[in-house]
């Protein structure tokens, strides 16, 4: 008999009303790819959120498995990269948008999407890390790139309390910088200096419209808000400086003025992980197996069983998850 497994599949009935169910599958069903992967661990990410509520049109195929990432062992492969018993993760390249996603007991993909486990992590510390982590670490590398080492003065992170925040804060932190984190939840004012944040600023100071130019607050930053949040953040940034610009949660719209980076020579960086070269990843992806805190990583993480991995959807977009969510598929 062909073994079967669990997934969660999003349909759309010709009203284009989303409905999300649980169905038992078999590997004969998956899409294409060169890997066969035991997914072991994965995630809830704010974009899992927008695709599993419908809020935004992140899934752009019906009917789709859902989840971006994952982290487990190969159990088939054509791919000359990757042999039965390979520990793996993936993040993006459509997976869970266009390609068969992570909410399954098994993936199929092309093996060039996949980097393999760094040697210091287990699966469950993978997906703490996540897609979330993995672009904070790209942001981070994208401040590098451009010059902004501690020295310069403080850096600050948006949306500080959320995965890539969370992850952001313990980078950056660790690496040195002095981290001023901005967040909503003031609540979570300990838990933010625990993952190194020097100084704490609520968020409603940088999400009303911006001047052209404000006080030169920081030399660079981490945004994951977007909107009126990275306005007043660039328009704070200090001569020289750059901001690393990944997220959307306040919204997708950029209202500022070109006055930053006229008169101030501030950059700003865009940041996408879903399409990194392969290059990025395997060096993000090494520096987090060294470079991240393990008892941070630990700290910033919670785990649920699959069975919940719905419901944490629902509660990512309206902001009620701290840090990362590593869903364990048991
Ligand atoms: P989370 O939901 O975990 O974190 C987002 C945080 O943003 C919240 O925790 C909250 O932080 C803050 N926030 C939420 N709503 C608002 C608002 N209306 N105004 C101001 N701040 C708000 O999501 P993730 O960390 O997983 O993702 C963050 C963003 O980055 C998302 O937009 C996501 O789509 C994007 N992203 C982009 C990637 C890329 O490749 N470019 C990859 C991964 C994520 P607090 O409570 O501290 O205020």
């Amino acid at each position: 008999m062909t073994k079967t497994f669990e997934a969660v599949l999003i349909s759309r009935d010709e009203e284009k009303n989303q409905s999300v169910d649980w169905v038992e599958m078999t590997e004969d069903e998956l899409m294409e790819g060169d890997v066969t992967v035991a997914v072991e661990a994965t995630t809830v990410n704010y974009k899992d959120g927008l695709a599993i509520t419908g809020k935004a049109p992140v899934i752009r195929r019906f009917p789709l498995i859902p989840g971006i990432d994952f982290a487990g062992t190969v159990t088939r492969s054509s791919h000359p990269e990757w042999k039965e018993g390979d520990k793996v993760i993936l993040n993006g390249w459509g997976v869970g948008e266009t390609h068969y996603g992570a909410y399954a007991g098994r993936a199929r993909v092309s093996g060039d999407w996949l980097v393999p486990l760094p040697e210091s992590m287990g699966v469950r510390d993978a997906m703490a890390v996540g897609t979330a982590g993995y672009t904070a670490m790209l942001c981070v590398m994208a401040l590098e790139r451009h010059g902004i080492t501690p020295d310069r003065g403080p850096v600050v992170v948006t949306g500080a309390a959320g995965g890539v925040g969370s992850v952001a804060v313990a980078l950056l932190s660790g690496l040195g910088y002095h981290v001023i984190a901005s967040t909503g939840r003031p609540a979570e004012t300990d838990y933010l200096k625990d993952l190194g944040a020097a100084e704490i600023i609520h968020r409603d100071e940088l999400s009303n419209p911006a001047r052209p130019l404000g006080k030169e607050r920081w030399a660079g930053g981490v945004d994951a808000v977007g909107s009126h949040t990275l306005a007043n953040v660039l328009s704070m940034t200090s001569y020289g400086g750059a901001v690393a610009a990944c997220g959307l949660a306040q919204g997708m719209d950029l209202p500022s003025s070109v006055a930053p980076f006229i008169l101030r020579g501030v950059s700003l960086l865009g940041v996408d992980s879903v399409m990194a070269p392969k290059q990025l990843r395997l060096e993000a992806w090494k520096r987090i197996g060294t470079e991240l805190d393990h008892a941070k990583l630990t700290a910033l993480s919670q785990t649920i069983p699959f069975k919940d991995v719905v419901k944490a959807a629902g509660d990512i977009v309206e902001g009620r998850i701290r840090g990362r969510v590593v869903v364990e598929m048991g």
